[in-house]
């Protein structure tokens, strides 16, 4: 696979800046002044790092040494307010980053309402109010609605009055993408569509979200930023690069540690070698099927690391004080999401210290599968709950956009034509 060699800044840790400035025979405190320009104040050219000596970003320019800010090409925004971008990378490579607002309602930790009550109820797997499962599911808009607001570009205003230009403080998530495509795949996947082209460089999957703060103008650890790497790719496909980018990210960026999560189809080998990190991000297991056979169907992946080995690997997981592992379970109608489907989940993940969120499917132009009624996913999470598993119903983001749960293929052409949209997304059930 094509690997991008790269001189960019971001991307670089605290010693590789400080071999740069060395090299110029420039004063320690340099190191400082580029790590605050570039990962705080975000400049996106050497130029703009007014507090080092012109003779020195010279020279940096000389030796090809470059900031590597990422470039917003596009962005798509929602009737809900999630923002899909287009970044653009140097060798016009793109991938797909996708803002949500209020977070992506009721991952634990996220900041939000949702997000505690998720917390909450993982310490108590048996809740008693049936209530809360209605706090997890969210109206996703009519198709009135999608038709009136479907898709914004950059120079449209926000079509949600309650959402500012800055996005409401304290519980946004921005979903981060690893590769450009994927290799894994999953059949339910857009993205699986593409293939894989390349790995991002860490410096491309911090750039990502660097990007994504300056547009919305907030930045960690003031705003309380939730950072999930569940975009396009499989990040432990890319292991190198995304965990420097994880460690950059809480080390140069600001963000909290606990406020960011990974995603892995099952990369077992990985999961292990993930475990021994000294920072690292949560981990989320994609499981989407509850037996060998459905799943080798699904996702092929499992022909090599069945369930047997992913579920030892999760219950083995070294979990720190007050973290379960989250398992995403994609509904397909009348696929997985059968009763006989939820009893063998509750079976395969008893005794893992997890919580499941289940997510309805995200329809999109290329994928068979149906998606599942409103019905059919409140009784599979009845029966996870009474299996003693905790069970969360994910409300879909940006689905009029294509910016939903594996639904990141950059589908440009199809957002820029609301009518093209509009009938790939009819048949989604008013929920
Ligand atoms: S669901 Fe994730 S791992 Fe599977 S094909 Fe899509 S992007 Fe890749």
């Amino acid at each position: 696979m094509a690997q991008v060699k790269t001189s960019s800044v971001i991307g670089m840790d605290r010693q590789e800046i400080a071999d740069l400035v060395i090299e110029a025979d420039e004063p320690g405190y340099r190191v400082k002044q580029i790590m605050d320009a570039v990962y705080r104040q975000r400049v996106e050219s050497l130029e703009e790092i007014s507090t080092l000596p012109q003779a020195f970003r010279e020279k940096l320019a000389r030796n090809g040494v470059g900031v590597g800010a990422a470039q917003i090409d596009n962005k798509f925004v929602s009737s809900d307010g999630t923002v899909r971008y287009l970044i653009g990378f140097a060798d016009r490579q793109s991938v797909e980053t996708v803002w949500m607002p209020e977070g992506d309602g009721g991952e634990a930790g996220d900041g939000s309402e949702a997000g505690d009550a998720a917390e909450h109820l993982v310490d108590d797997p048996h809740p008693r109010s049936t209530g809360g499962a209605k706090a997890f599911s969210e109206n996703g808009g009519s198709i009135a609605a999608r038709k009136r607001c479907a898709t914004q570009n950059q120079n449209h205003t926000l079509p949600n009055p309650s959402y500012s230009s800055r996005g409401p403080r304290g519980r946004s998530t921005i979903c981060i993408s690893s590769q450009v495509g994927c290799a894994v795949d999953c059949h339910f996947c857009l993205t699986a569509l593409l293939g894989v082209k390349r790995n991002l460089t860490a410096g491309e999957i911090v750039g990502q979200v660097c990007a994504v703060l300056k547009d919305q103008q907030v930045s960690p650890p003031e705003d309380r930023i939730n950072l999930v790497f569940m975009g396009m790719g499989e990040p432990f496909l890319n292991y190198e690069n995304f965990i420097k980018a994880a460690r950059l990210l809480v080390e140069c960026v600001g963000t909290a540690e606990r406020r960011m999560t990974v995603s892995t189809a099952g990369i077992v080998p990985r999961i292990h070698d993930f475990g021994e990190e000294t920072i690292r991000p949560k981990l989320a297991i994609s499981l989407n099927a509850s037996n060998d056979a459905l799943r080798s169907q699904l996702m092929p992946l499992n022909k090599k690391w069945n369930l047997e080995m992913l579920i030892a690997a999760a219950r083995n997981f070294p979990l720190r004080t007050r973290e379960y592992v989250t398992f995403e379970y994609v509904l397909l109608g009348g696929v997985n999401d059968q009763p006989e489907n939820a009893k063998q989940v509750a079976e395969l993940l008893r005794g893992v210290r997890c919580k499941v969120n289940l997510i309805a499917l995200n329809p999109g132009p290329g994928i068979d599968f149906k998606t599942p009624g409103d019905h059919q996913v409140a009784e599979f999470q009845k029966i996870l709950r009474a299996g003693g598993i905790p069970a969360f119903v994910r409300r879909p983001r940006g689905r009029d956009i294509y910016a939903a749960c594996g639904q990141l293929k950059r589908t440009v052409d199809l957002a820029t034509f609301p009518e093209v949209q509009l009938q790939a997304i009819s048949p989604v059930p008013e929920r």
